[in-house]
């Protein structure tokens, strides 16, 4: 479900002076980029300083207490783009802000070639296995988007557990680390497929949906709100905030009706 369209923006907007009026607490927010070209470079900088001045930015996979006064926010990057390395590492590097990077491990170094999720992203190149080990530090963390960014809802059992376990070892290998964090391409999953990230020894795996995530989330699968560096500066702050999160239970309720 894209993120756009002017209502689903007046019902962000509407849930936020709800949530305001209610006092709901804070709660983890994450957002996941897809590209940060050039052009969009300052207005990526704009974000991660709204992000550093008013949430708390921690990693995807937190598990602490999220109900602090500042709502908290994750950041992630899907498909390892090299116009991430070059734009967005530098500004969170500056910021001291932590994200992880979400790459597909049988396209390192290669013009990005599978049926893209933005048609901005048709001129990207995916990080080289050098490039990927560079950005790697404390603060930035590489997860696996499987092998060959393939819908892993759809592949059927056996080979999602191939995407996930062969990508978690090839990123291995190239980080010299740990790689237990999986993000969905295209978000495509299903019970089956989220088994297959699990049996392969990932302790986390994203989707595309957008989730207010609470303290003592223990779930393996957590939501992910879509975000671009062009989106505008009300926008941003809307799915910072989670404005968002009534999505997946729109689409529970369209799926529903037409069922
Ligand atoms: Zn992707």
């Amino acid at each position: 479900m894209a993120l756009h369209g002017p209502l689903k923006t007046s019902i962000a907007t509407a849930w936020m002076a709800g949530a305001r009026l209610l006092r709901v607490r804070p709660a983890l927010t994450i957002l996941y980029y897809h590209a940060v070209p050039d052009h969009l470079r300052d207005g990526f900088a704009r974000q991660m300083d709204i992000l550093a001045a008013e949430t708390d930015v921690v990693f995807a996979d937190f598990e602490g207490d999220v109900g602090g006064d500042r709502p908290m926010v994750a950041i992630t990057f899907d498909d390892a783009f090299t116009s991430v390395a070059r734009n967005a590492v530098p500004i969170l590097a500056e910021r001291r802000l932590p994200a992880t990077v979400f790459a597909p491990s049988g396209w390192l170094g290669q013009k990005a070639g599978w049926a893209m999720e933005s048609l901005h992203d048709q001129a990207e190149t995916v990080m080289s296995a050098d490039q990927l080990r560079a950005i790697q530090s404390p603060l930035l963390r590489i997860g696996s988007h499987s092998i060959d960014h393939v819908q892993m809802a759809a592949v059927g059992p056996e080979e999602a557990a191939r995407q996930a376990a062969v990508s978690r070892s090839a990123l291995e290998e190239v980080c010299g680390q740990k790689v237990d964090e999986f993000a969905f391409p295209y978000g495509s999953l299903n019970d089956a497929a989220v088994q297959a990230v699990h049996g392969a020894g990932y302790r986390r795996a994203y989707s595309v949906m957008p989730e207010r995530i609470g303290s003592g989330h223990a779930a393996i699968l957590r939501g992910r709100t879509a975000v671009e560096p062009s989106d505008t500066e009300r926008l941003f702050r809307l799915k910072m905030h989670g404005a968002f999160c009534w999505m997946p239970l729109a689409s529970r309720l369209k799926h529903a009706l037409r069922a």
